[in-house]
């Protein structure tokens, strides 16, 4: 790797993620309960069900809620993380720093895929909370693993695991239905 490029001079090292380990279900955060209704809502619209929400973790106020729009939108870049992020960035406006979501958690019901993890790290996401693993389309924990990368320049703290059964089931469901 060589030097950074110079508007990335001002960016921490690239960090290693940490994982934690699953928090137990009655600590499951609400917030998840909200990603899972996206989720849920997607799957009505046809869509897979993969449901986001952004949270501002120092008041806890909710800044995004989004659910995959791929075929609603037409937009194959249109998956729930990159909605969130994208409308979590236009609810801060001016209070944004740098246009980043610095001090923000996202929740999202399905680890992300290499393209939305790639997103997280641009928007300098505090943490990340997740639902059901992505063996064959994840990016973080699985595939290129984005967030190990020396092109990475940030990583959230990673909570897999959290909601794990519902979303996971969700899931299941959707795509037994499309058989
Ligand atoms: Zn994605």
């Amino acid at each position: 790797m060589g030097p950074p490029p110079s508007r990335m001079m001002d960016h921490a090292p690239t960090t290693q993620p940490q994982f934690h380990p699953p928090m137990p279900a009655a600590t499951t955060p609400r917030f998840m309960d909200q990603a899972l209704a996206e989720a849920a809502a997607a799957a009505q619209a046809g869509e897979v069900p993969v449901g986001a929400v952004i949270v501002d973790g120092t008041s806890g106020r909710v800044l995004a809620r989004a659910h995959n729009r791929v075929e609603t939108d037409r937009d194959p870049t249109a998956h729930a993380e990159l909605l969130a992020i994208r409308a979590a960035a236009a609810a801060l406006g001016e209070n944004a720093r740098g246009k980043a979501l610095t001090g923000c958690d996202l929740y999202v019901t399905l680890e992300p895929c290499p393209m939305c993890a790639q997103a997280i790290a641009f928007a300098r996401l505090r943490r990340v909370y997740w639902g059901a693993d992505d063996p064959k389309g994840g990016g973080v924990e699985h595939g290129p693993r984005i967030f190990e990368q020396p092109s990475c320049h940030h990583a959230p703290e990673l909570y897999p695991g959290i909601g794990e059964r519902q979303a996971a089931t969700l899931l299941k469901d959707f795509f037994k239905a499309r058989r």
